[in-house]
């Protein structure tokens, strides 16, 4: 079975799920534990951890998937 990657380094397993569920601050969950339903965003611990970064490419994800407010 293949490995998720991250999807902003693409280098690092991907163990988190990123959602933006009922506000603009992002969440992080373990894969498998996070909300269906919602756009999400798989990103590796470090990514995880530059929210501030992934901020800018989750609103564009987000804009893509019609889920604005
Ligand atoms: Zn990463």
């Amino acid at each position: 079975m293949k490995a998720r990657m991250c999807e902003h380094c693409k280098t690092e397993e991907a163990v988190y799920a990123m959602q933006y569920i009922a506000s603009d601050e992002p969440s992080l969950y373990t894969l498998g534990s996070h909300i269906r339903g919602f756009p999400v965003i798989r990103v590796c611990p470090r990514c995880g951890a530059e929210q501030k970064y992934i901020d800018e490419q989750a609103k564009l994800f987000l804009a893509l998937s019609g889920h604005q407010k």
